[in-house]
Parts: structure tokens; sequence; C-alpha cells
């Protein structure tokens, strides 16, 4: 059969017909454990139960009805995101782009509503990844994203990544705002300093403009904490979640603080599916399952027996692992020869992994992945290492 999908993916040659949990099982029936959860996506893994049931149910009441009107599901997850994070309100939408989007948004609308229209430009971190439109493209400056698509978007400063000196140089009369990947996950799973996270606050503060986190891949769970700025012990102004936050369920959201989120009065934004009943009834089964007592903690505990593997794997294979680096169950070995080779012989040997910058191979299993399975999925990179190093 002829491909129609436009190919802007590259190579595509496996399917998958399902999944249980952490595994995959494509169409010719081979099983694989999957640390890519679609690229962090499918956080409580495969076919969730109580994920199943509350999509059903949802599904044959109604699917849609539009922002026209109230979502009551919406509204909880809503109040739920607030209940457990700096935010006092939250837009939705359907993905980590326009969640983003959003964001930049909000930052700009703010200072307007604070009467500095004129403060529109908006810091981020080199290596950074924030999306795929037009405004989400100029914001994470990667010139192979951008090229051919005509003038970049304005109104985006950059800076390096971890030098707190620059960033704070960087702002000007013009600037409303930072935007952090706390832990950026496309540009190679770099972990930000705590300290510098809250020196990124502290600079914020003190010029008096926003502080934006994309926690699109980092939040909602995924490094042991419900968002990964917790660990910093700061609150930053606003956010941008996807990814996780519907468990596979296409969804995004923006959270802010009412002061952020101090221009958005009815008619500035708005979506035509976001946080619609189907995508509300996701967002809710994910947060039962995530907000349960003890299931962070267990997320800690795992990734901690997850990474001790990793590094022991890294002194067995120091010829190929230069690195293993992340957060909670984001994690990634820096390796020696190219990622995508890794990656490769991974999957012949029944592991999915997700290629990153910086040559990193990255592991974003669901959080539900037991101890057991994290053993299956070291002995399964040790066999991919050892048989990539032979066909070298
Ligand atoms: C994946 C990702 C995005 C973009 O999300 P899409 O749903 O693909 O638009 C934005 N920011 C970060 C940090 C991401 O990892």
């Amino acid at each position: 059969m002829t491909d129609s999908v436009m190919p802007t993916y590259g190579l595509r040659d496996i399917a998958f017909d399902r999944g249980e949990g952490v595994y995959l099982i494509d169409t010719a029936g081979r099983r694989f454990l999957d640390c890519g959860s679609g690229i962090a996506v499918t956080s409580v893994g495969h076919a969730h139960p109580h994920l199943v049931q509350a999509l059903k149910a949802q599904a044959e009441k109604v699917w849609h009805t539009s922002n026209l009107y109230e979502i009551p599901g919406q509204k909880q997850a809503a109040k739920r995101l607030t209940d457990n994070s700096f935010a006092d309100l939250v837009f939705f939408c359907n993905s980590g782009a326009e969640a983003n989007e959003a964001m930049i948004k909000i930052i700009r609308k703010g200072m307007a509503a604070k009467g500095h229209p004129e403060k529109h430009h908006i810091i981020t971190i080199e290596g950074a990844f924030h999306g795929r439109t037009l405004g989400t493209l100029a914001a994470g400056n990667n010139p192979k994203h951008l090229e051919g698509f005509g003038p970049k978007v304005e109104g985006f400063d950059h800076v390096p990544f971890g030098n707190l000196n620059a960033l704070r140089d960087a702002i000007g009369p013009l600037t409303a705002g930072v935007i952090i990947e706390p832990v950026q996950g496309e540009g190679g799973i770099r972990a930000m300093d705590i300290e510098y996270i809250k020196g990124v606050r502290a600079a914020c503060d003190e010029f008096g403009i926003f502080m934006g986190v994309d926690e699109v891949q980092c939040g909602m769970g995924r490094t042991g904490k419900l968002f990964a700025y917790d660990w910093s012990g700061i609150n930053p102004d606003v956010m941008a979640l996807a990814k996780g936050l519907g468990g596979g369920f296409p969804v995004g959201a923006c959270l802010a603080t009412s002061e952020a989120a101090a221009g958005m009065v009815a008619g500035t934004h708005g979506s035509t599916f976001g946080g619609n009943p189907l995508a509300a009834a996701a967002v809710n089964a994910v947060l039962d399952i995530l907000l349960e007592d003890g299931f962070l903690e267990e997320v800690k505990r795992k990734a901690k027996i997850f990474r001790d593997g990793l590094e022991a794997l890294a002194q067995r294979h120091p010829e190929e692992i230069t690195e293993v680096r992340g957060m909670g169950l984001m994690l990634g070995a820096r390796v020696q020869r190219p990622n995508g080779e890794v990656v490769a012989a991974c999957r012949d040997e029944g592991l999915l992994t997700v290629p990153a910058g910086d040559n990193v191979v990255r592991f974003l299993p669901p959080l539900i992945i037991t101890e057991d399975e994290i053993s299956e999925v070291l002995g399964a990179f040790d066999r991919a290492l050892t048989a990539s190093a032979k066909a070298a």
C-alpha cells in the first residue's frame, strides 16, 4: 500500500496492535517493553482499566459540546490541577505546542494588563523545545526546525543553558518573562539545577516579569513529584502541560496565577476542542491515579532503582555509555555511538526507547512500571549495548 501520510516522521516500519501496561504488542505478535510511552504520554501504561472505564463511560454520555457551555468534568479537572499546584486558573487546549502558545499569550497579555503592553519579549533557554507552531518554533530557536518556514516570530531572546548571569543580562525594558523547561526533554534529558531555577525565580521577581515553566514532558508525575518545579520549592506564574496529562488522550493545559492571567478575559483566547468532555474524563482518570496516596512515592522509589541500574550498566559498558542523567522516570543515557543505532539495537532486544538531543537515549517508562519490569528493561539494554558494540 502506498503511504499517503506526509513523510514528516521518517521511516516508520513497525505498527502496534495493542498494549498492556508497559508492553506493546506489534501486528506480528511481538512483545515490546515500552520505555518511550508515546514520548512521555501513556504515563499510566497502555489500556489501564481505570482510564478505559472512564473514557467508555463518558463516550456513552456525550463526547463534545464546545466551550460555549459549561463542562462539569473540565471544571473538576481544573479545580484538581489548581488545588495541587501554584495556579489559580487553567485553560485547556489539545497539545503541548498549544499549551505553550497559551503561556506566551498569557505572559504578554499579563504585562499589557499591568500597563506595559510594550513588554512582550520572552527569554528562552538554549536546547529548549516548546513545539512546532510558528510561535513555539521561535521560542525554541532550533535552526533545523525554523529553516524554510519564513520569518521567525519576533520577541524571543535566547540564553545559554544554566547560565544565570547571561539570563539576568538578557532582561531588558521589553522583557515580559522567562520560560524554562525544568528538565529539558528533546534537548537531551538535561535537568536544571535547583539553585538555577531559584535564581530564575529571583530574577523574575526583581525585574517584575513572569516566570513560565514548560512541563509538557517533565510534569504530571514524571520526575517523582506531580510537577518538576516542586523540587525547587519555588512557584512559577504560568505552566504548560500536555503529554502525560491525558494518559494518551490528546489534551493540553496552561495553568496560571490570577495575576498572570489578569488579561485573559472573555474573548481573548479560545479553543473549539480544548478540555471537551472526553478529554476532561481522561485528565480526571489520570489524576485519580497520580494523586492516590503513595503513588508518587513509588515513582521515586522505582526511579532510584532504574537509575542505579543504568549507572551500573554505564560501569559495565564504559565505551558505550558516557553519562547517565535525568530525574525520576525521565532518564537518559548519553552514548558513544550514534544514539539512533543504540535505539535500533534496543528495539531488536524488544525494548522501545526514544532518541534525544546531545546523543542521548531516553527512557520514559510508564510510571506504573514494576521492579521486575525495570530488571527486564535493564537486561534488554545490557544485551543491546553488547550487540551494538559487537556490530561496530
Ligand atoms: C513535546 C513537547 C512540546 C510539544 O508538544 P506537542 O503536543 O507535540 O505540541 C512542548 N514542550 C515540551 C517540553 C515537549 O516535550
